[in-house]
């Protein structure tokens, strides 16, 4: 039962402490996915606020061809827009040899040449005409990280006539990021659909030359094609174990994850779960001890009342073994009907050896049951008492045997009395228990009477045993009782 109660609470902890994680967990897990698609918008746009410009520069350069005057208009409108594109370092076009046409940053040097760049190489053999977001690349020109931003010009023949160019400032998201605060092991990433790193909050060791192309992540992005989600994996590049929230742009091949470190995200769930834990232990604790020092109790007063009993049925026992030695009925002082049987043969025996007559008086008490279940057995006891009192008074002789013959049955042995004798001392014991007035309501004499047997006889001559007497007294008891009880009786074939 204790054991019962004891894992069930257990199992009760478990639970709450388990449904308090999933709770956690997925709260992070919503956090960081509305995170992610809220700088998946910004950088969307950032991007596309370049890609708009780009585009224009594309369709002025290819429509209206790369003559000075041209390539100057462009470039003061391109200057222009810079102005209120903050994230963007520049605008630049090269020519199908990688030499600047145009550029909105200041001072190219005169090596300055684009084609070993993979941007230039990817124009020069791929006819597409959309935009090409790059790995970030140092610029040339001011040394800073950017990320480039391409489109391939054609000329009249839709043969290569060049890049336009757009970069953007690695910085400035890497910036926006660092203010948002996701503890010291978080990580936002700007992450290209192929792989490539753009931007990250925090640097991994290896800078922006690292592909997570292989990561899970990108995965399940790429091959189930789930476009925004959660999962918590360990790091490839630091070994942490983060919840990862990500979401695509649908106009671009880029997504943004945002991710805390699963240990720092869920501690205060732990510190929860450890109070949790401490509660549970020490209500378990004084629980168990409690049931512990009930049960020790419980066994303290199991054993006692064992030894109890068990003296208790000794002393039962003792007294019966004394009493059957002592040859007296407890309740009367009676003799016994141990003794009674001995008495019997020695008067048997006696009698027939003088050739005296020998006289049994068996004494039954009538509606006596009804007495009993009328003034209760304590009582009954007494009333047995009382009776045995009367029939001791009138044992005379001091051979007579007065004996208790068993439950409310009395016995008289009378040696060397003949039947009349006899009978008198019977007639007088009915009357002297009748004078004690001691009520019977259950009785239609109104109070406690006796019914009695007598048998007489010479032994050997007219029985062979005393059990021959026994047997006449009874039957002559029985004839009394049936002749309406409170009466006395003899065995009318003996003499
Ligand atoms: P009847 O007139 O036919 O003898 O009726 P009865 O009720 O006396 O006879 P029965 O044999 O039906 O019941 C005897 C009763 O005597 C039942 C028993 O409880 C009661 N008895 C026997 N021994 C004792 C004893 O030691 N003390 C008490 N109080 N009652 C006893
Ligand atoms: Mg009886
Ligand atoms: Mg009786």
């Amino acid at each position: 039962m204790t054991l019962v109660v004891g894992v069930a609470f257990l199992l009760l902890t478990y639970l709450q402490v388990d449904w308090d994680r999933r709770e956690a967990l997925r709260q992070h897990i919503d956090d960081m996915q509305n995170l992610s698609t809220a700088l998946t918008r910004q950088a969307e746009s950032t991007i596309r606020d370049a890609h708009t410009v780009a585009i224009g520069i594309q369709r002025k350069l290819e429509m209206s061809g790369y003559g000075a005057e041209n390539l100057h208009e462009v470039l003061e409108v391109s200057r222009a827009q810079l102005v209120t594109l903050r994230d963007v370092e520049g605008f630049t076009v090269v020519d199908a040899e990688g030499r600047p046409l145009l550029t909105t940053i200041q001072e190219p040097s005169a090596a300055y040449n684009a084609s070993d760049r993979d941007y230039f190489t990817f124009h020069h053999v791929t006819k597409n005409h959309g935009l090409l977001i790059g790995a970030p690349i140092q610029s040339r020109i001011t040394g800073q990280w950017v990320i480039p931003l391409s489109l391939r010009l054609n000329d009249a023949n839709g043969e290569f006539a060049g890049v336009v160019l757009a970069t953007l400032y690695i910085q400035r998201f890497v910036d926006f990021y660092q203010t948002i605060d996701l503890g010291s092991e978080g990580v936002i990433g700007l992450v290209n659909r192929d792989g490539t790193n753009l931007a990250r909050s925090r640097l991994a060791d290896q800078g922006y030359a690292f592909s997570v192309s292989r990561s899970p992540l990108l995965r399940i992005v790429n091959e189930d094609g789930v476009m925004r989600g959660s999962i918590v994996l360990k790091a490839m590049t630091d070994d942490v174990r983060r919840i990862y929230g990500f979401d695509t742009s649908a106009e671009y091949p880029i997504l943004v994850t945002a991710a805390v470190s699963e240990e720092q995200a869920m501690q205060p769930w732990r510190n929860r779960a450890l109070q949790t834990w401490a509660l549970t232990g020490s209500v378990l604790m004084i629980f168990m001890s409690m049931a512990w020092m009930m049960w020790r109790a419980l066994g303290r007063q199991g054993r006692m009342e064992a030894r109890l009993q068990a003296m208790h049925r000794s002393l039962t026992s003792a007294n019966h073994a004394l009493e059957i030695m002592a040859g007296e009925d407890a309740l009367t002082g009676l003799a016994n009907r141990r003794r009674l049987d001995e008495m019997l043969q020695a008067a048997f025996s006696s009698t027939a050896a003088q050739g005296q007559s020998l006289s049994f008086v068996l004494l039954d008490v009538d509606y006596f049951k009804r007495f009993n279940d009328q003034y209760g057995h304590p009582a009954g006891d007494e009333a047995l008492k009382q009776v045995a009192a009367v029939l001791k008074r009138h044992a005379k002789r001091s051979a007579d045997t007065t004996a208790r013959y068993g439950g409310e049955e009395l016995a008289l042995i009378l040696p060397g009395a003949e039947r009349a004798a006899a009978m008198a001392v019977a007639e007088a014991i009915r009357a002297d228990v009748e004078a004690l007035a001691i009520a019977n309501q259950g009785s239609p004499y109104g109070a406690l009477t006796l019914s009695i047997g007598v048998a007489s006889g010479i032994p050997g001559h007219d029985m062979q045993a005393p059990a021959d007497l026994v047997t006449a007294a009874d039957i002559a008891l029985y004839a009394a009782k049936g002749a309406g009880r409170n009466r006395v009786a003899c065995d009318e074939n003996s003499d």
